[in-house]
This record gives C-alpha cells, structure tokens and sequence, in this order.
C-alpha cells in the first residue's frame, strides 16, 4: 500500500483488527521513508460493478478507463491531483454504493459530469462536449481520442 504521505510504496502493516463493525479489518500501517502513519480498511467487495452500454452490451467497471478520461479533460487545469484522485474515489464510491451493481453508461457519464462541474468548468465543458457523441457511439477509445486534441488546444 503506497504511503499516502510520501508515496513510498513499501510501507508495513503495524496491526490488523476487526474494526466495530466485522465487515472490515482495520490495518494500521508505518512507512518506513517517511515515519508517516496511516490506516487502511480491507472489506469484501460481493460484485464487481458491471457498465451497461447504450448498445445493451455489458462490460466489467473499469477504474482506470474511469481515470483516464477524467484527467484528459482535466489536463493543464489548475487543479491539484490529490484533488482529481478524491473526485475519482468519490465518484468510484457514489456508484458502488448506488445499490446495483449493474450501471447504465450513461448514468456513470451523468455522475462524472456532475463532479467535474463542481471541481472545473473548463474540464466539465471538454467532457460533456465529447460525452454526447461518446453515447452514440459507445467507444470508449473513440471518447478518448476525441477527448484529447479538445484538451491540447495549442497543438
Ligand atoms: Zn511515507
């Protein structure tokens, strides 16, 4: 577990506990670089999330690909990363906790335009321009390319 201070990755586990609740185990963990301290929750993901595409088609939840698109719109924005890491683990949170663990692709879009509003309008604009063809055509590598030149105006 990379240390959140010093982003060493070689970090111990002090201690593992059941935390109050027993669906967790509590980890207290030191990283050795930097003497931070930290704690991690480990819990039993039942169901992966699965994306429903406008076309029906059914594909597994893919946080990086949620990741990718989100920090091209959001390149060269005065924004910090730590700041884009929360809203991506925000928005992660917000969908594994909708209750369903299958999610239209357009809902997830909604979610993520909605959080890119709050954090950047320069990004949300580069997002929701490139989101209306994103679900006629339902590609994501197609999002991505188109998301790109929008997101590099000076080349
Ligand atoms: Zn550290």
């Amino acid at each position: 577990m990379r240390c959140p201070f010093c982003g060493n990755v070689d970090t111990q586990v002090k201690d593992s506990r059941p935390a109050e609740d027993h669906v967790s185990i509590r980890r207290r963990r030191f990283c050795p670089a930097c003497g931070g301290r930290f704690t991690t929750y480990e819990r039993v993901q039942l169901r992966d999330l699965v994306v429903i595409k406008t076309n029906g088609r059914r594909e597994d939840f893919d946080r990086d690909k949620l990741e990718r698109s989100i920090r091209i719109a959001m390149q060269k924005r005065p924004v910090e990363p730590e700041r884009i890491d929360q809203m991506i683990s925000g928005i992660v949170r917000r969908l594994e906790s909708m209750g369903e663990t299958d999610i239209p692709s357009k809902q997830i879009g909604e979610i993520v335009m909605e959080a890119l509003a709050r954090i950047d309008t320069v990004a949300f604009v580069r997002f929701a321009s490139v989101y209306k063809n994103f679900q006629e055509a339902d590609d994501f590598d197609k999002f991505v390319s188109e998301l790109r030149p929008a997101a590099q105006p000076d080349k």
